[in-house]
């Protein structure tokens, strides 16, 4: 009884070095996920069922992650579109603003010209005012240099009395004449110096409208600039998200890839169940539209491995166990869509794809025949069809093969 005991601690011993080691490589090979590298997990040691729910689990994280990756891009992708229109608003003021700059400029020209035209204005009517003056002094100085010619002796030297009255008169017309015309003249010069000063005015007013004209485009550019910024620093960020994005579709499918092999080679732990295998869609659904094989993907693009058959069903065609067997996955993955795998026993699984709507649960038993789903175009389908795999320990054969003396057509 001691002896069994202390075998049995021996195996635990054992048991527990080798979980250590599992823990480890795990580890590794978490870090070799992160870098975008899945190494195949699982063919060293026996898979558990701990193994590939613990690979489901990083498909849904991944899953997870990716549809939060996807709000990020939306969020950044809303954010270009609302900068783009900002600057666009933007754009738009400031050609309006150097629209009314250049006219201001326009204004100020004109006003500088009228301006010229006043000082010329004003030079040549304070030169009329002391060209008149100078006659003035000069008709004085004459008749002071002359005696004769004094006011005095015009008057003296009257022939009458009459012609004392008129050259009186003319005397006093010629001054009245004088004093008015000096007036006119002042008259004209001030109107013209006021004027002057009027334009003045007017062109500091506008030197001030167009300085602020320029300080408000000065604004603009600065918030353009600072859009400008903003909007390449969006872009940047969304060229990281979408590669982010674009790596965790990847790794969601290596993992989903991984699990299915890893849920294929623990059904191979047990017993095939036998017989042929049966179509799994009405037998008038017999239109192959694409083989197993490499190929374009028609969606992302891809040249890879098309891992099973694709047969035309309309959405809502019942589709049916292959064999019978324990359903090991019924979920929705972005690339197969709604999908179910069965276990078959020995290794052998099917799986059923880009379905409408799945009718049976993970760990159901079903019988061959048992109607399992409706076909349909979910994940990355182009139109109604049922995806069909055939895989033995978790690798995938033309299912075909299996269908020898079923009557189908290729299209
Ligand atoms: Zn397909």
């Amino acid at each position: 009884m001691k002896k069994q005991t202390s075998k049995q601690t021996s195996y635990e011993k054992k048991r527990s070095r080798m979980r250590r080691i599992v823990g480890i490589l795990a580890a590794i090979l978490a870090l070799l996920m992160v870098g975008g590298v899945i190494l195949s997990a699982l063919p060293i040691f026996a898979v558990t069922k701990a193994d590939v729910d613990a690979l489901k689990k990083q498909a849904n994280d991944a899953a997870a992650k990716k549809k939060e990756l996807k709000k990020e891009l939306d969020g950044i992708a809303s954010d270009i579109s609302a900068l783009d229109k900002q600057i666009r608003l933007l754009d738009g003021q400031i050609e309006a603003q150097e629209e009314e700059i250049e006219v201001q400029n326009e204004l100020l020209e004109q006003l500088t010209i009228m301006i010229g035209e006043k000082t010329i204005e004003l030079e040549e009517s304070e030169a009329e005012q002391a060209r008149q003056y100078a006659n003035m002094k000069d008709r004085v100085r004459y008749m002071a240099e002359h005696n004769n010619t004094s006011y005095l002796n015009i008057l003296l030297s009257s022939d009458s009395f009459s012609d004392f009255l008129n050259r009186l008169e003319i005397i006093h017309q010629i001054s009245v004449r004088d004093e008015k015309l000096f007036e006119q003249l002042k008259a004209i010069r001030d109107r013209v110096a006021f004027e002057k000063a009027d334009l003045e005015q007017t062109k500091a007013d506008a030197e001030e409208t167009r300085a602020e004209m320029e300080a408000n485009m000065k604004e603009l550019e600065a918030q353009r600039a600072e859009k400008v910024k903003r909007l390449e620093e969006a872009k940047n960020a969304k060229s990281a998200a979408n590669k982010a994005y674009n790596d965790m579709i990847e790794r969601e499918e290596k993992l989903l890839d991984e699990y299915k092999k890893a849920a294929a080679k623990l059904a191979a732990q047990s017993t095939y169940v036998g017989g042929t295998f049966m179509w799994p869609l009405p037998a008038s659904n017999n239109v192959v539209t694409c083989k197993y094989g490499m190929r374009n993907h028609p969606v992302t693009g891809k040249y890879k491995l098309h891992s099973g058959v694709d047969l035309r069903a309309a959405t809502g065609t019942k589709v049916y166990a292959a064999n019978s067997g324990t359903v090991t996955t019924s979920a929705y993955s972005s690339a197969w869509g709604n999908y179910i795998i069965i276990s078959h026993g020995g290794g052998v699984t099917t799986l059923y794809a880009h379905l409408s709507k799945r009718l049976v649960s993970k760990g159901d038993k079903v019988t061959q025949g048992k109607v399992i789903a409706y076909s349909g175009s979910t994940g990355y389908s182009t139109a109604p069809h049922l995806h069909f795999e055939i895989a033995k320990n978790g690798v995938t054969y033309d299912p075909l093969t299996e269908f020898k003396g079923f009557s189908y057509t290729f299209k």
